[in-house]
């Protein structure tokens, strides 16, 4: 595991963000469901760092995680 995304409280809660995120993620990272927006563990490592979540969020609202680089992040 190399990648992790975070969602702040009100990101998660947020269903039309939720949908923007699952449309904007091109390895299926986020997913919509029952209106809250859910982290596909099983795909993180696909993350190729494209900030397409971040374009896509308020800011705060996502943050990714490159462990492998000393926590480092990408966020906004
Ligand atoms: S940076 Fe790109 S690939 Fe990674 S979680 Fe965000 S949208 Fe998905």
């Amino acid at each position: 595991m190399f990648i992790d995304v975070e969602l702040s409280e009100e990101a998660k809660a947020d269903a039309e963000l939720a949908k923007r995120l699952e449309e904007a993620c091109p390895v299926d990272i986020f997913a919509a469901r029952d209106g809250r927006t859910e982290i596909a563990r099983e795909n993180l490592d696909e993350c190729v760092l494209c900030e397409l979540c971040l374009d896509a969020s308020p800011p705060g609202a996502v943050r990714v995680v490159k462990l492998y680089d000393g926590g480092a992040a990408l966020e906004r």
